[in-house]
């Protein structure tokens, strides 16, 4: 038996002014041929998990590119031509093959391909032919369109948000597409739009009970795998929807998904994450510490998130705690190379005035004009990241704003975990106010030192009142773009 891997992907927010080429694959995750190294990517996990798995069957392992970048802006697309190519090339001098199993994002548009994972796929089932077994695993931030559906033969998703499962994930992909390919299983999958939109944390009841549900469902009668293909709310692209999948061994599972697919419904509004205004979550945060608890309110600046294409230069919250006084704070990580740059010239111990974040455009806020003392300077700092591997950051500095640490660094990236500041000589735990600029991913590794977290909202470019995002290419109807009763008339 011979198997073929290969993982390409981002996560496009098509309203964000950054471009994803080839710089931002190359600085982010860049592998040919499995040299992974001990450093690597979510997005490769899979692809380690399927060799393993393979070679201990005896099987031939053909590894071809793995690269991810950054979530920001479309990806250009000679360069997203250029890596699916590379992709196909491999694939056409590898043959013949007996399966091949993919790490895809799901959520990846170029600058004129609206689903890159569909495209991929397609052309791969064009050079193996029908029978040749494809196996694919997304994030859950994917848009699980219908011509993936019918050209893939499994497709399993993350569960869990944070991405804690992309090893898990992928061994029990492996089993379906093995035993396809063995002729013990054959898959058929089957999904429910549930039409809507959102954002849901599997850290909190009741999704993180329903999910318990569903396990207990997989592995009998039939059913191989249920997902959740959560989407995501800032990819303007005609399949964008929340949808339940089951895979099912020859049997139709659309009556499980679509008892699956309304229930998930009715708990829509219970599964989106108390979002709160800025200056309410910053009362909320106030009051709580003023209960001396143990442990540091942790507020996520979602609207910021790097980890969702958002520039993570935005200056709303830290221009709000400076003038509330609210310093004996932490906040991270501003990408800002030419401030760090400025910083490293002064060196450590140096006061400096500083023009600080709001550059990239109108949702990152006007800059803040500060006079910062340079506490440590890092090279090449790396944080944790989702207990997996760990994340560039670049170069970074900590510096001290009127009492408050903030972290500024050069590698754009999403605030994953405490080290991002321990790394930098600031200690998390020990302040009154950590702010993160991440969306959820930060409840991974803050929550162990958190006494309390909050989800605050600002004019960023990661909005979530849904309604007023600018959309042109979004199904309709679909909730809460349009009321329940229209969307889900079905
Ligand atoms: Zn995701």
């Amino acid at each position: 038996m011979r198997l073929f891997t290969a993982s390409l992907g981002t996560e496009t927010n098509t309203f964000s002014p950054l471009p994803t080429g080839r710089a931002l694959f190359e600085v982010t995750y860049l592998v040919r041929g499995g040299a992974h190294g001990d450093n690597p990517d979510l997005f490769a996990l899979p692809l380690m998990v399927f060799r393993d798995r393979a070679r201990a069957l005896g099987w031939d392992v053909v590894e071809s590119l793995c690269t991810f970048a950054a979530p920001a802006g479309p990806t250009v697309q000679s360069v997203y031509e250029a890596y699916r190519d590379e992709i196909l090339d491999d694939l056409r001098r590898a043959q013949p093959v007996d399966a091949v199993l993919l790490s895809l994002h799901g959520a990846m548009v170029a600058e004129r391909t609206e689903s890159c994972e569909t495209d991929l796929v397609v052309r791969i089932r064009e050079i193996v032919g029908p029978a040749v077994p494809i196996g694919v695993e997304l994030d859950l931030h994917c848009h699980l369109t219908s011509d993936l559906v019918a050209q893939a033969d499994a497709i399993v998703i993350f569960k869990e948000y944070p991405h804690i499962d992309a090893a898990e994930r992928a061994g029990e992909l492996f089993d379906i597409v093995a035993g396809q390919a063995e002729g013990r299983v054959k898959p058929r999958m089957a999904v429910f739009d549930c039409r809507m939109i959102g954002l849901y944390p599997t850290v909190m009841e009741p999704l993180a009970g329903f999910l318990r549900e569903i396990r207990a469902l997989e592995g009998r009668d039939g059913v191989l795998s249920i997902s959740i293909a959560h989407g995501f709310p800032w990819g303007d692209v005609s399949e964008l929807g929340t949808k339940v999948l089951v895979i099912s061994d020859d049997t139709d599972g659309s009556e499980l998904a679509g008892r699956l697919g309304r229930r998930l419904r009715e708990l829509r509004d219970q599964i989106e994450p108390p979002w709160l205004p800025l200056e309410e979550a910053l009362d909320r945060a106030m009051d709580w510490a003023a209960q001396a608890p143990a442990g540091p309110v942790v507020i996520g600046d979602i609207a910021d998130n790097a980890g969702g294409g958002a520039p993570s230069d935005a200056t709303f919250v830290l221009r709000r705690l400076l003038e509330r006084g609210m310093t004996d704070a932490a906040v991270g990580c501003f990408w800002d190379p030419g401030a760090v740059r400025l910083a490293q010239e002064a060196g450590e111990g140096a006061t400096l005035r500083l023009r600080l974040g709001g550059k990239l455009g109108p949702m990152s806020g006007p800059p803040l004009d500060v006079v910062a003392a340079v506490e440590r300077l890092g090279t090449d700092v790396h944080q944790s990241y989702l207990g997996a591997s760990s994340a560039r950051m670049g170069d970074a500095v900590a510096l001290k704003i009127e009492g408050i640490d903030v972290i500024v660094n050069t590698v754009r990236c999403q605030t994953f975990s405490p080290d991002a500041f321990t790394n930098l000589g600031v200690d998390p735990a020990a302040r009154r106010y950590v702010v993160v600029k991440s969306m959820n991913h930060f409840r991974a590794g803050f929550d162990k030192i958190a006494s309390t977290s909050l989800y605050a909202t600002s004019p960023g470019s990661m909005n979530v009142d849904y309604p007023t995002i600018p959309y042109r290419n979004a199904p309709r109807p679909i909730f809460p773009l349009d009321d329940r009763a229209t969307a889900w008339r079905d």
